[in-house]
């Protein structure tokens, strides 16, 4: 029996994976992986129950159930002013991971290039390669992580199919502005270009700052998949499920290859949240000052170790130079960190294309209680 050769022959187990796996194995702090340690609100929880008893428990309809659909299309429409047909734009999907194989594997054809930034977000690569797409990485401008424009016109082909814009942006927490959104509407105002919106961190954004949703601009939306995920909201990570909005002809894209990898998400989970959003339509504002004061608490914790930070602007990471401390490669800084120091985090390098060697970064995940945060900052300063 010859066995295939791999698809992927770059990709092995997630970094997330990986590090949740040492720290576990080492009872170390963890901070890699980004989950919270608390659960999310008690009515969801309860909703859920209830679904479940209730007898809610065959297939949902396959772009989700009409209560959570419009839900979300009042959402948008209340935080961002986009007008979304709840029958037709929004489609719910097992997390955003399953929204984003989706929509590239719905649009990506054989050679077509699609475009991310680096740092970037571990999943769109092999979702881009399966579908004979070619990933085209552009770095971020360190230290601000901020889009270089001039690399990604350079990078912009008449193969370019898509551009993925993750904001707030998982590892440095930056989100983009008003003027950098109406940039990349200039760039690529004469093209065909689809835009794919990771926002899963939406509604964690500090500072008073607003989140710039691509739902905002109605021209970029013309184009663009929107994708969140409840996961990072409610505190519901392992219930993945997230959605996807996007104009209808996209959407009607993305739903023929959602049915064939889910067909749908769990019946109850989807009414046990549409029930949630309905009740708590303010949940989303409240939501940055509950992770700013994590924030805070870390940074505070970490404030006299030898740590160089500054305070992430928004998701649930705080970025971390370790320079003063080790000459070690991040990924090796990030298994002795684990191993030897008792907290876990993730190396930055493994989400770029080219790494420079210059980068001594690890990335922290601030998703836990308070007791949890001083706990790794006690370790953390001993260093
Ligand atoms: N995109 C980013 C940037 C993420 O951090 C995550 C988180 N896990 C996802 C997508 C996937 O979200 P989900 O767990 O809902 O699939
Ligand atoms: N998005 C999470 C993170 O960045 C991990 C999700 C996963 O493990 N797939 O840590």
């Amino acid at each position: 029996m010859h066995y295939p050769e791999t698809k992927l022959p770059k990709v092995g187990t997630t970094i997330f994976s990986v590090m949740s796996q040492l720290a576990a194995e080492h009872k170390a702090v963890n901070l890699s992986q980004g989950f919270p340690d608390f659960d999310g609100p008690e009515m969801i929880r309860e909703r859920v129950t209830h679904y479940m008893q209730s007898g809610a428990n065959q297939y949902a309809p396959f772009v989700g159930v009409p209560p959570l659909r419009q839900a979300i299309a009042d959402k948008v429409a209340r935080l961002y002013g986009a007008q979304v047909n709840a029958d037709t734009d929004v489609t719910v999907t097992s997390g955003a991971s399953e929204a984003i194989y989706a929509a590239i594997s719905a649009t990506v054809r054989q050679g077509d290039e699609v475009i991310v930034f680096d740092p970037c977000y571990d999943c769109y690569e092999p979702a881009i390669e399966l579908n004979g797409g070619i990933c085209r990485h552009v770095a971020l401008d360190l230290p601000e992580f901020r889009i270089n424009w001039q690399a990604l016109e350079d990078a912009i082909t008449p193969r370019t199919r898509m551009i993925i814009v993750n904001a707030p942006h998982n590892p440095s927490g930056v989100s983009l502005t008003r003027e950098e959104l109406d940039k990349l509407a200039t760039l690529i105002r004469d093209t065909h270009i689809l835009l794919l919106g990771d926002e899963v961190y939406e509604h964690i954004v500090f500072d008073g700052q607003p989140h710039n949703s691509l739902l905002t601009h109605e021209e970029l939306a013309k184009r663009s998949f929107v994708i969140s995920s409840f996961g990072k909201t409610y505190h519901i990570t392992g219930w993945k499920i997230g959605y996807c909005v996007a104009p209808k002809e996209l959407s009607a894209e993305l739903r023929k290859v959602h049915q064939y990898i889910a067909f749908c998400t769990p019946t109850p989970m989807q009414l046990a949240i549409a029930d949630y959003m309905n009740a708590h339509p303010e949940y989303e504002n409240e939501l940055p000052a509950f992770y700013q004061e994590k924030r805070d608490i870390f940074c505070r914790e970490i404030q006299n170790s030898r740590f160089d930070f500054s305070p992430s602007q928004g998701t649930y990471f705080q970025l971390a130079d370790y320079s003063q401390i080790s000459d070690l490669d991040d990924v090796s800084f990030a298994r002795w960190l684990t191993t030897e120091a008792g907290v876990a985090a993730i190396p930055v390098s493994v989400f770029c294309e080219k790494p420079s060697a210059e980068m001594k970064l690890v990335r922290f995940c601030f998703a836990k209680n308070e007791d949890t945060l001083k706990q790794a900052g006690e370790l953390l300063c001993r260093l």
